[in-house]
């Protein structure tokens, strides 16, 4: 899997080095909402001119991995999570750029201190664990 990805959220910018195309995924926390999607961290793609609001969610992500919905397993989506459970590789052999903005794991917010975006998490949320 893509390093940081199983531990971190935030913003991903992924180039392909050949092509120059880029594609922008977010790893977010569900916060508010079912009972049973709270906590878990929702892999979604920009699909639209809006960076802030036009994302699709279309997986999962945990530490064993990117989990496509069931529903998006055949669509482009379903390229997508594999390619993110595979991007490692890529990276290494320079076949593709990846930047990264980070937010915080445990409330969404954006992490601006270098230690912070190490670990993934902002100072008052890892203080209360
Ligand atoms: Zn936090």
């Amino acid at each position: 899997m893509l390093s940081q990805l199983d531990t971190h959220n935030g913003t991903f910018n992924i180039t392909n080095n050949a092509t120059q195309t880029r594609r922008t995924f977010r790893v977010k926390t569900v916060i508010n909402g079912p009972s049973d999607l709270v906590g878990k961290r929702i892999v979604s793609l920009l699909s639209g001119p809006d960076n802030e609001e036009d994302y699709v969610g279309f997986a999962f992500v945990d530490e064993s991995g990117v989990h496509c919905w069931r529903r998006f397993k055949d669509s482009q989506f379903g390229k997508y999570a594999f390619f993110l459970n595979h991007a490692d590789a890529f990276e290494e052999n320079d076949e593709i750029s990846v930047a990264m903005s980070g937010t915080c794991r445990v409330c969404n917010r954006k992490l601006t201190v270098p230690s912070s975006i190490e670990f993934g998490i902002g100072p008052v949320c890892a203080n209360r664990n």
